[in-house]
This record gives C-alpha cells, structure tokens and sequence, in this order.
C-alpha cells in the first residue's frame, strides 16, 4: 500500500513526491507513461554524446529566491543568460525581444537614448481602448509594422490562431525594450542545472520512500497500485474522461539534427517569424549547456494541431471549459491536481515547482501526517 500514487514524473509530480517522502516520511510511488523521468524537461546524450532537450530547449529562470533555494539541493548551477535572435526573410539577424539595436538595424536608424526609441515607439503605437488580445498587446505598443514582423506570423504558426484570438498574456510574455538590453529574461536568478535536468530529477526521486516507474500508464494501473491519495500532473481533461469534451492542447513536432561543425548560430535560440518556412525557431544546446564538443546539436520545433499535449491555449473560450473542470477537480476528494497541463496553466518551470510548493504547504495544513488515510483513491470513471 503507498500513501500517494503521483501520476507524472516532471516538475510537478518530482517535487511533489520529494516534499511528501523526505517532510511526511511517507511512501509515494511515481509512474510516468513516458520511458523516463523529467516530464518535458528531460534531457539525454544524443548518439553524438551531446547533451539535448528531446522536448525542445528548457532555460531555468525565475525571480523566486524560495524555488531556486529548493532546487539548489539537487543540482549545481552554470550560469547562463539566453540570447535570441530573429531571423528575417533576407537572412538579417536582429535581437528578440525587440529592442534599440532591433529598431535600428532593420530602419538603418542610429538611435541613441531610450527616449528616443520610446517616441518611436510611440509615433507607430496604434491606440488601443482595451487591451484584450495578443494582436492589442503589441500593436498599442510599437505598431503595426513591428507586430507583423515579429509577432503575427510566428503566433499563427506557434498556435494556428491569429493573435487577436488569443489571451493578451502570450504575446505580453515577451516584452519590448528601448535600451540594449538584449537577454530574452530579466529574473534575477538564469541558470542551467550543471549536469543537465535528467540529473536533478532523479536526484530528487533518489529517495527511500520513493518508488519510480516509467513506462506506466494510469489507465493500465489504477486498479493494481494499491494507495490512499493522488498526485495528477496529467492533463485534467483525461483524468475526468473528458466529460466536458477536450480541452484543446498546442503540440509541436522537433527534429533533432547534429552537424559536423563545432557552431551552427551565434545564439541559443533563433526565431523565424515569418510563415515561409513551417517551424518556429532552432536551439542550438551548447550554448545553453557549455558543453565542448567538435559536434554541435540543434532542434528544429514546428507546431503541431495533433501530438502530445505541450501547450494549453489561452483564450476566453479555453478557459470556460477548464472551469467546468477545475470545478470538478476541487470536489474530487483526496487527489491534488498540480503543474500544467492539470490546471491547464501556461506555466514555466518556475511556476510550477512554486505551484508544488504551495501545495505541499496546502497538504501539510489540512491531512495529519502519518494518519494513513481513510479513503483508498478510486479512479474517475
Ligand atoms: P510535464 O513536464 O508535462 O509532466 C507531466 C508528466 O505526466 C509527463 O511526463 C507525462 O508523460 C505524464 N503523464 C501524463 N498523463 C499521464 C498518465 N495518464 N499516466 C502516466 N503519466 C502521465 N519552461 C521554462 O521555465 N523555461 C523554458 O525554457 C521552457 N521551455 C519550454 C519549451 C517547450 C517546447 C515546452 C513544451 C515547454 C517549455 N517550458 C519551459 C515549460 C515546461 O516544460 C513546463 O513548465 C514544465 O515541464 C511542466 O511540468 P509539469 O510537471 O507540470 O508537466
Ligand atoms: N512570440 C512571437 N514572436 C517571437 C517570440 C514569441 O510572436 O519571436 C509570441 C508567440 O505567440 C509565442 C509567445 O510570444 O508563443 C510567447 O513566446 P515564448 O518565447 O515565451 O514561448 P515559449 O518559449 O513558451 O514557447
């Protein structure tokens, strides 16, 4: 009999199953239906012995001074601060986010101050009443013509939406700046686990109280893992049997290469904004990882309507629906729905372990420790 069954070894259920094994001394089992730990942060030696995310590139960011602390007792850190650049039809790299560097290269303008880059700004601006969307976002900030070549393009590829039907907050992730700051994040604290994520996670599953096993599928034991509560780090929806209907996920397709170079582009990650081509941006690892190596890999991402549920999509009628879910979930007894795709949230990494965090402070107030648990979880049908 295990106290807790975590459905999902990724950030969430990791975290999760930590706090619960090490802080409660109880006995969690893991299970993933993927063949390894780290939920989308897994990262592996491709056949060149290069360091790869098989699920498309993973920075570490966060302005949390409590989940970095957390994380620290896993892994060592390499600093690192990610860089990109957006690739114009012509071939010209200019920085992403948009900033005084970007607005002088592509106008062949030689802007010095950020008062004049923000009357720049200001002269394109369109005026927007209420900012609701993603097209509102940047189009009240810097214009028509910057939107559509940053923004319209790689949104409808990212998402098969056009901006203006999607939330606000996806395009206010990136900001736009009139200084040269030309890092993609600002938090204070940007680094990459030392020895890659895979390394950190079982780190933190290494635990005597903590049984993994991947390969496993929810639905396949439910029945024979005998245990009193539940972690789902799933997606909501299936959990519910989709009751409601689907709640609609983004997916993407990677193509993995490796070239007999030492570089492929100046950067971590390059964006391609425009719908000539089908994908969205190539990462090149080691700039991420500092791995040295006469090879170097890189991944192609190219957003896909079908496949493994990456992204929820952020949009009014999205979020009705996950309600009627959420609404679900908080009256199901004794199984805690946590990370990204169990509370359909657009979450980083960060976000997520914080999310954990907070959970685990939730568990610790309301179930006594050691109680053993009354109710044996039985699956929704
Ligand atoms: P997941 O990592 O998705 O883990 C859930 C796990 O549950 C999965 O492994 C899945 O196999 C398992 N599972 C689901 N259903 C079942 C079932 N029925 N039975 C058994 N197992 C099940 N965040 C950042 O902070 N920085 C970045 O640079 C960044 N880059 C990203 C790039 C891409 C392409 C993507 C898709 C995401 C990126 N993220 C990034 C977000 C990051 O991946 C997530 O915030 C984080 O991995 C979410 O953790 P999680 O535990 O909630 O979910
Ligand atoms: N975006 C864009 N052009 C870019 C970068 C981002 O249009 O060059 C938009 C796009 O809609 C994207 C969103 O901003 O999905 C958030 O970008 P981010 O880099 O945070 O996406 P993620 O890393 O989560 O895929």
């Amino acid at each position: 009999m295990f106290d807790w069954l975590i459905v999902g070894a990724g950030f969430a259920g990791a975290t999760l199953a930590e706090r619960i094994a090490t802080v409660r001394g109880e006995k969690v089992c893991v299970i993933d239906r993927r063949d390894h730990v780290g939920g989308n942060a897994y990262d592996e030696l491709d056949a060149a012995g290069l360091l790869i995310h098989r699920y498309g590139p993973h920075i570490f960011h966060t302005n949390s001074a409590a989940v970095f602390e957390h994380l620290s007792q896993f892994t060592r850190w390499r600093a690192y601060e990610h860089r990109v650049l957006a690739r114009m039809a012509d071939g010209m790299l200019v920085p992403m986010p948009i900033n005084r560097t970007t607005v002088n290269r592509l106008n062949g303008l030689s802007l010095t101050s950020e008062e004049e880059v923000e009357a720049f700004f200001s002269a394109q601006a369109e005026p927007v009443e209420e900012i609701r969307t993603s097209e509102d976002v940047v189009v009240s900030r810097v214009g028509r013509k910057l939107y559509e070549t940053f923004f319209r393009g790689y949104t409808r590829k990212q998402w098969g939406l056009d901006p203006s039907e999607l939330d606000r907050s996806v395009t206010s992730r990136v900001p736009t700046r009139a200084d040269n700051d030309d890092r993609y994040f600002t938090d204070t604290h940007q680094f990459m686990p030392a020895d890659g994520y895979t390394a950190m996670f079982r780190k933190m599953l290494d635990h005597p109280n903590i049984t993994v096993m991947t390969s496993t599928d929810y639905a396949a034991v439910k029945d024979s893992i005998p245990h009193r509560r539940m972690v789902w780090t799933g997606p909501v929806d299936e959990f519910f049997g989709f009751r409601f209907g689907k709640l609609p996920y983004r997916s993407l397709t990677f193509r993995h290469e490796t070239h007999d170079q030492e570089w492929f582009q100046p950067v971590g990650t390059v964006n391609y904004p425009g719908e000539e081509v089908p994908f969205t941006r190539v990462s090149e690892y080691k700039h991420l990882t500092g791995q040295a190596h006469p090879k170097t890999s890189i991944t192609y991402e190219f957003p896909a309507a079908e496949g493994d549920p990456y992204y929820p999509v952020p949009r009014p009628e999205n979020a009705a629906l996950y309600k009627q879910y959420e609404a679900l979930a908080d009256a199901t007894q004794d199984v805690w729905f946590v990370g990204r795709l169990a509370t359909y949230r657009y979450y980083n990494m960060d976000q997520v372990v914080a999310q954990a965090l907070a959970t685990f402070r939730r568990i610790e107030t309301t179930l006594p420790r050691g109680d053993g648990g009354q109710n044996l979880v039985a699956a929704a049908d």
